[in-house]
């Protein structure tokens, strides 16, 4: 390995590589303090050259490579374990925003926050927020195929790209940077790299679809009975197509939020069990408050709502808005949280929280689901905290024990065990066990094809 690690620091511009403990340190831990990690070096390339340049040293020396974005993945894809570490945080260019094109092209370091930004300023919108779209990076959320809010309306991030440059694992450059909205030449070569977690090559940029401003959206937050009560008011929420955001909350986890973070407070009199969070996006805010009166006002009417705040504004819909943004991190309030993304078709997500509330008692009785998420795509983030008082270490040993018969139902109800983090080194064993044989003939082709020495990502997905 040293051969190839001097042969890094040789060809790489100073201050495109560190062995500094300190500096590396941050690039090693994740922020849930799950993984751990280690690497011969730091490598963080300016261009696409110099990435190519690192992956091309890499190859010759068959070194293990991982690529790091904003190191927000929650799936382990991202802490290496002796692989060379290439970080793209230093490309951040915007290349060019073109507004007849609708597209923008960005360099994979980028935050996504700041991709955001410019499209606002351009007076468009780019629809992919998260909660961590402050630190994640245009690299990792193409390569993870992110979903987060808006999925509903403009789908996950694959649908939200024209194409990709990346760097391939022999250090060749692939060019698919593309404003088309047409192109019928072969293969979608650029769409390999969405969701491969690293695992086919680099992406060092990304033409990325942007999308008209709305004139105005109007936020809601409602009280309910059950998370059954939410997904029963999807379909009357949805008409007309407005609806962009349809995220549920259990009181458990908005308790954890608004009773521990300063300057987040309950906008409710009184708790509710469960609590549903709405964006509409339409051209006025008239329009935004007839839609919202009218379809709340009936659902009180059927008796499937308990209370609701309509916002009146944006600070208003921005501190409830922000109510949903801490329910990742409010989880540390409750102790060791195990946890899971998974799918099912939306009308089992009652069965869903039925069978696994039940099976989870089963292995460690008296812990806590948190089930919240992006329940108008299905997808429900099914954590299970500690129980009260319990000794966190001990709790986090169920972690296996918990997730199986938790992907065992999401299975028999016709479910995905991973919906938008992907599968990384936590999910590997459970997709080569899980998935049909002939899907992971596919992947392995495909890997095979492209990384024949297992040198991109090699202990993550496939
Ligand atoms: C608080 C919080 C909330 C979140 N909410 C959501 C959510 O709502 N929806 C959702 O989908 N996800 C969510 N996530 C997880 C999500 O996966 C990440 O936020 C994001 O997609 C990862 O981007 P990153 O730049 O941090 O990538 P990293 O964590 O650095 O890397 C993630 C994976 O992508 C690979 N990778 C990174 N950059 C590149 C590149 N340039 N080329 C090739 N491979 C690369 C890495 O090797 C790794 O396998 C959340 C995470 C946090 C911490």
């Amino acid at each position: 390995m040293s051969a190839g690690i001097d042969a890094l620091k040789e060809a790489l511009p100073t201050g495109a590589w560190t062995q500094d403990p300190d500096l590396i340190d941050p690039h090693l831990r994740e922020w849930r303090d799950k993984y751990f990690g280690k690497t011969p070096i730091l490598v963080t390339p300016r261009t696409t050259e110099e990435v190519a340049t690192a992956v091309k040293i890499c190859a010759a020396h068959k070194l293990p490579i991982m690529p790091q974005g904003g190191n927000t993945g929650l799936v382990g894809g991202n802490t290496p374990q002796d692989e060379v570490l290439i970080s793209l945080k230093k490309m951040t260019a915007i290349r060019d925003l073109n507004t007849t094109a609708n597209a923008m092209t960005v360099e994979a370091g980028a935050t996504l926050q700041s991709v955001l930004d410019a499209a606002d300023e351009a007076n468009r919108k780019f629809p992919l927020t998260l909660s961590s779209q402050g630190s994640c990076t245009v690299g990792g959320v193409l390569s993870t195929n992110a979903g987060g809010n808006h999925v509903l309306k403009y789908g996950t991030t694959k649908e939200l790209v024209f194409g990709v440059e990346a760097v391939l694992a022999d250090g060749s450059i692939f060019n698919g940077l593309t404003s088309l909205r047409k192109d019928n030449t072969g293969y979608d070569l650029s769409r390999l790299f969405l969701g491969a977690e690293g695992t086919l090559g680099i992406i060092t940029a990304a033409s990325l679809k942007l999308f008209p401003k709305p004139g105005y959206v109007q936020r809601a937050l409602i009280g309910l009975e059950s998370a059954a009560m939410a997904v029963s008011l999807l379909e009357a929420f949805r008409a007309g197509g407005k609806l962009a955001m349809f995220e549920v909350m259990p009181e458990i986890g908005y308790r954890a939020v608004v009773d521990n973070f300063d300057g987040i407070r309950d906008p409710f009199a009184n708790s509710h069990p469960w609590y549903l969070l709405c964006d509409w996006e339409v051209e006025t805010e008239e329009e935004g408050q007839s839609i919202a009166e009218n379809v709340i006002g009936k659902a009180f009417e059927n008796n499937q709502v308990r209370d609701a705040i309509i916002a009146l504004n944006e600070t208003q819909a921005a501190d409830i808005l922000s109510i949903r943004e801490h329910m990742s991190a409010g989880q540390k309030f409750l102790g060791g949280s195990v946890k899971h993304d998974i799918t099912v078709p939306i009308d089992q997500i009652a069965t869903f929280f039925k069978r696994a509330d039940a099976a989870m008692q089963n292995v460690v009785p008296g812990c806590r689901p948190v089930g919240f998420g992006h329940f108008g795509d299905g997808n429900i983030h099914y954590n299970i905290a500690q129980p009260e008082g319990s000794d966190r270490e001990a709790f986090l040993k169920n972690w296996d024990a918990l997730s199986q018969p938790v992907f065992d139902i999401v299975d028999t109800l016709g479910g995905s065990i991973s919906a938008e983090h992907g599968i990384g080194i936590m999910k590997r064993e459970d997709l080569a066990e899980r998935a049909s044989p002939v899907k992971m003939k596919l992947l392995r082709a495909i890997k095979s094809a492209l990384d024949p020495d297992r040198i991109m990502n090699p202990r993550v997905m496939v």
